[in-house]
């Protein structure tokens, strides 16, 4: 059967609620910050679900034997978090995954051209066979800067089919763009918004994610 790209936007009021706080124009600084590390919680907490890979294990209780089920830590995970706005989404998806490798990518688009230029790349020549990546992104707008970072980590022998992708708001551009590439890709975002402006910015979105969190 032909994959299909699958986006997920999880039905949980505290993804809904760290949303509406990031949305409003209102929000100061700091409590944006917030509602970014508990968006990246969240959302990551949903990606894992089915992701994480595990083994199963008898232990011993106090009182009996018990079956259970653990994390399997020779899989490699590895967070990639895209710069700068990405490092929002960080400190929540690092407490789910405190092993994981964070490898950081770089990116800033022109504001005229809107093309992604990368100006930090701290990838690994090649991925391990098997290694599981969460990429956080915020914002999947014209899709430049996250099918950038996908070259860039598949040329590195990353799997797409292991490659989960955590974004807050996504258009439809960037997803018909993953859709096209990455067919197996899974995304999971708080929200999809229908237009973008003339400056390629969500509408309505929740404006220059890197710009709100990191107060400039
Ligand atoms: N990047 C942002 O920070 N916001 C958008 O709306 C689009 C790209």
């Amino acid at each position: 059967m032909a994959s299909q790209l699958r986006v997920y936007v999880p039905d949980h009021p505290l993804v809904k609620h760290w949303l509406g706080v990031a949305r409003d124009a209102a929000t100061p600084s700091v409590l944006f910050k917030t509602a970014m590390v508990e968006l990246g919680r969240w959302l990551t907490y949903e990606a894992t679900r089915y992701w994480l890979p595990t083994l199963d294990a008898t232990v011993q209780t106090p009182l009996a034997e018990a079956t259970a089920t653990f994390i399997n830590p020779e899989i490699p995970m590895a967070v990639v978090p895209i710069l700068r706005a990405g490092l929002g989404l960080l400190e929540g998806a690092q407490t789910l995954l405190p092993l994981a490798a964070t490898y950081h990518l770089g990116l800033v688009r022109d504001e005229v051209t809107l093309e992604p230029t990368c100006y930090l790349n701290k990838l690994p020549d090649v991925f391990p066979p098997q290694t599981h990546i969460l990429v956080l992104d915020p914002m999947l707008a014209t899709g430049g800067s996250i099918m950038a970072a996908l070259a860039y980590l598949t040329e590195r022998g990353a799997d797409p089919a292991l490659i989960r992708i955590i974004g807050v708001v996504a258009a439809p551009l960037a997803l018909q763009k993953l859709s096209a590439t990455y067919p197996s890709l899974q995304v999971y975002v708080a929200m999809i918004d229908e237009t973008l402006n003339e400056q390629g910015y969500i509408v309505p979105g929740l404006g220059d994610a890197g710009d709100r969190a990191f107060g400039t």
